[in-house]
């Protein structure tokens, strides 16, 4: 596992580019070149991964406000969810059948069914002993019965009923509070609010909870192709969604490859949002103007350059305090760069605490070309006989991410990987 950095800026060196990481607790430090790496033995792939620590930790949750569950999807758990009432609400039948007295249902003799139970009904006087009752899926258990048998064991004699075999005690029953007790934790500070996450708080009286407020993020698009047309601007309708799916309200623009623009729209976007996402304009070519405009707002640039591909421009700062995410321009390293380094970090603003997407290492179909002296990311779909095939290069940049499952983290020095080969899996789900 990675240790946790806290990055500084050394004095006089080129701004972005060196920094120390001091492991926390103390211990040894070592030098970061984060566009060329640590000097020393430290892989590209580690590289990457501590970068993405570090980008995450500077970033800090938004604060809380209490809404009530109704309004509350989409967001995240600023405190933890406790049950109102417990779930289930009352012991009650799991199955359709008879309650009884585990005991009396012990012996040969048939027992008097006194009266039936639905679901919805309440319970009624306590079962009195010798006696049956008929209850069906979920109604309440009578008070003195202390197990439900199965219909399929029961056969019915008239007004009575005979048991084929021995009765447990608990048998067939959910106990009040077995699911969630009532004042227990629902569920934990930093989880989504999802469709089924919001059906469990219902089903426990969590009617009144407190959420991180919703991040305002605003979406930049640079480039003069966009703004005059000549090409769409997929990148923007693709993270639009994105950032949709993390909760977050977007507001989205292009703005044209001018020092002057770019540094305007940035420092409208900081003004009025909790976070800035640049795409295009981020390496270092003469069009490229975000880093240009990132220093002229005096903003401190933490990371420029990473050993990734795709990905290698990615930018981050903190710009009057606000993480600034600059993604390149080019669709695939784009959206690499945004699942490794700008997704967790924005998961982490909106509050969450699980930030990555589920990780699994799966068997290679076909093998995998590696990339020497940087980590490999590469768009793949599952095979359906759990392996992973990655999506061949031609299709790499723009149908790539809209053909993938996952994303496979591939480390360099391992040269290519060969059909079979364990490879680690980022599945990426539905957004
Ligand atoms: P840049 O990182 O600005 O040098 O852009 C690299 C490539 O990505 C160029 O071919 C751009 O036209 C393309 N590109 C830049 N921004 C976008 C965008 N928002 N959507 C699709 N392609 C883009
Ligand atoms: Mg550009």
């Amino acid at each position: 596992m990675l240790q946790s950095l806290r990055l500084r800026r050394i004095k006089d060196a080129p701004r972005a580019t060196l920094a120390v990481a001091r492991p926390p607790g103390g211990g040894a430090r070592v030098r970061l070149d984060l566009a060329r790496g640590v000097r020393g033995k430290m892989a590209p792939v580690d590289r990457v991964l501590r970068v993405r620590r570090a980008v995450v930790e500077a970033v800090a949750p938004l604060p809380p406000e209490a809404l009530a569950r109704v309004q509350a999807a989409g967001r995240y758990l600023a405190e933890p969810a406790v049950a109102r009432r417990a779930a289930p609400p009352f012991t009650c039948s799991a199955m359709d059948g008879y309650a009884v007295r585990a005991g009396d249902a012990a012996g040969p003799a048939a027992l008097p069914v006194a009266r039936v139970v639905y679901a919805g009904d309440l319970p009624g006087d306590p079962l009195r002993p010798g006696e049956a009752v008929r209850i069906f899926t979920g109604a309440p258990v009578p008070g003195g019965a202390d197990a439900v048998v199965r219909e399929e064991a029961t056969e019915r004699v008239g007004d009575r009923v005979r048991f084929r075999g021995p009765v447990r005690p608990g048998e067939n029953l959910r106990a009040a509070g077995e699911d969630v007790a009532l004042g227990g934790l629902a569920l934990p500070a930093g989880t989504r609010l999802g469709p089924r996450q919001l059906g469990l708080l219902a089903a426990v009286g969590a009617d009144e909870l407190v959420v991180h407020r919703r991040a305002r993020i605003a979406l930049l698009s640079t480039g003069d192709e966009l703004v005059r047309g000549r090409i769409p601007d997929s990148n923007g309708v693709v993270l639009e969604g994105l950032l949709a799916g993390i909760g977050a309200v977007v507001r989205s623009r292009p703005v044209a490859d001018d020092p002057a623009a770019v540094e305007a729209a940035i420092a409208e976007a900081l003004a009025s949002s909790d976070a800035v996402v640049t795409t295009g304009g981020v390496s270092v070519g003469e069009h490229d103007c975000v880093p240009e405009a990132l220093a002229r707002l005096g903003a401190d640039v933490r990371v420029h350059g990473v050993p990734m591909k795709p990905g290698k421009p990615f930018l981050f700062a903190l710009g009057s305090g606000k993480p600034v995410l600059g993604l390149p321009g080019s669709p695939s390293a784009c959206l690499v760069a945004f699942e490794v380094f700008a997704r967790p970090a924005l998961l982490r603003l909106a509050g969450a605490t699980r930030l990555g997407r589920p990780a699994v290492r799966l068997p290679l179909e076909g093998g995998a070309e590696g990339r020497p002296g940087r980590a490999r990311m590469l768009w793949a779909e599952l095979t359906g006989d759990g392996r992973v095939r990655a999506i061949g290069r031609d299709a790499a940049q723009m149908r790539g991410p809209a053909l993938a499952d996952a994303l496979l983290l591939v480390p360099e020095g391992t040269g290519d990987l060969a059909d079979g080969e364990a490879v680690e899996t980022w599945l990426l789900g539905d957004a």
